[in-house]
């Protein structure tokens, strides 16, 4: 009797939810455009503006992503605003020649695990979970080039600790890491940086026994013990957590864009949840307390999120660890789904969509929610 006290509880809940949710997603269909903060100032040619900020004939467009699942439609804008930048950029300029640089985090946790109170982790790379799930963003990566013919590069963890000019920028971490960590965590002012073991992987994830020297740093594995890494020689062995590496990226590519000896300019695209306040406080107090002002900083372009119901972003983590989204079709949380239910002309109009946001600024300094989406694709 009990059983089915509580099953018919949860059928009119399930009612209740589906009633809620349907009288709360009526709407008029009517795309409004306040003008505001940034629209308000760029309202239209947002790409000459950017254009007058390149004194070299080559730019890099610097994209980055964590390879832990299949890109969902989040990732995907931010691939194709990528692009549609890049092309915008050369057809507007007549003579710039634009890439993509693919930036792949494979560095971020796959695993966790807590051993003597201290969180290690087993990074994508380590366990091959990054190559899994790169095969889907090569293929993303191959058909935007071959609708804009814009090449791409794909540049590991350790290929971009390899690149000249890191040694220096991580010893002038190491040397204000009291600053730089109050900055960057102020919750415990740890400098999360980390190596992993290279017997086994495990790496204290947020570097809580590190110990710091002049060129190294000593780190320490729960089953083989104390090692050191040295910056001068084995740069590409260093990992960083989100905030330190946003930084120490802002930094390289800002010692570039200011070498004359150098062809290009870098600039980021990335998602606009990392905008404002975060970059402000994290990123720009950082940077300059290590003598990189911030209108040195390559300029960062944010593509608007695309929110759920509620109006928060579709996380990626939440739809693989608590199975979420249940309720929405499956091409907006994987590309694989994407793939299969819209084509290659899905993707084209997405390229087509996310391009028409570079000429009105309205409708690139605003975010969009799924059913936005959902009316775009809806005769698909
Ligand atoms: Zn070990």
């Amino acid at each position: 009797m009990g059983k089915i006290n509580e099953l018919q509880e949860i059928n009119q809940c399930m009612v209740d939810r589906d009633d809620a949710l349907e009288r709360s997603l009526l709407h008029d269909g009517v795309v409004y455009y306040p003008l505001g903060g940034g629209a308000y100032t760029f309202k239209k040619n947002y790409v000459d503006y950017l254009l007058k900020q390149i004194d070299t004939h080559e730019v890099r467009i610097s994209i980055g992503a964590q390879p832990n699942s299949s890109p969902h439609l989040g990732t995907l804008a931010v691939f194709n605003l990528a692009y549609a930048l890049g092309y915008k950029m050369s057809v507007r300029s007549g003579f710039i020649k634009p890439e993509i640089f693919f930036e792949v985090v494979d560095t971020a946790p796959f695993e966790t695990r807590t051993i003597e109170g201290v969180d290690y982790q087993i990074s994508l790379r380590e366990s091959k979970v990054a190559d899994k799930y790169l095969e889907e963003y090569f293929e993303v990566l191959e058909l935007l080039k071959r609708f804009t013919d814009i090449d791409y590069t794909v540049r590991r963890q350790k290929d971009f600790n390899l690149q000249p000019g890191i040694q220096r920028i991580l010893r002038s971490v190491i040397g204000n890491r009291e600053t730089i960590a109050t900055i960057l965590d102020p919750e415990r002012g740890i400098l999360k940086m980390r190596v992993a073991c290279t017997a086994c992987g495990l790496t204290d994830k947020d570097g809580v026994n590190n110990k710091y020297h002049g060129d190294s740093m000593e780190s320490y594995c729960p089953e083989h013990g104390w090692f050191e890494t040295s910056f001068e020689h084995e740069p590409e062995r260093f990992e960083y957590n989100t905030p330190l590496r946003n930084l120490i990226r802002a930094i390289a590519y800002a010692r570039d864009n200011q070498n004359e000896d150098i062809p290009f300019t870098w600039f980021r695209v990335t998602g606009s949840d990392y905008a404002g306040y975060y970059q402000e406080q994290l990123l720009y107090k950082a940077a300059s307390t290590l003598g990189t002002p911030a209108h040195e900083l390559p300029p960062i372009i944010y593509t608007p999120l695309i929110t759920d119901w509620s109006g928060a972003k579709l996380s990626k983590s939440l739809y693989l660890k608590e199975n979420a989204y249940k309720y929405l079709p499956p091409y907006l949380v994987e590309y694989a789904q994407f793939r299969e239910q819209l084509g290659e002309q899905g993707m084209r109009k997405l390229f087509e969509e996310v391009s028409s946001w570079l000429d009105e600024s309205h409708k690139l300094f605003r975010n969009y929610s799924v059913y936005y989406f959902m009316g775009l694709f809806g005769n698909e």
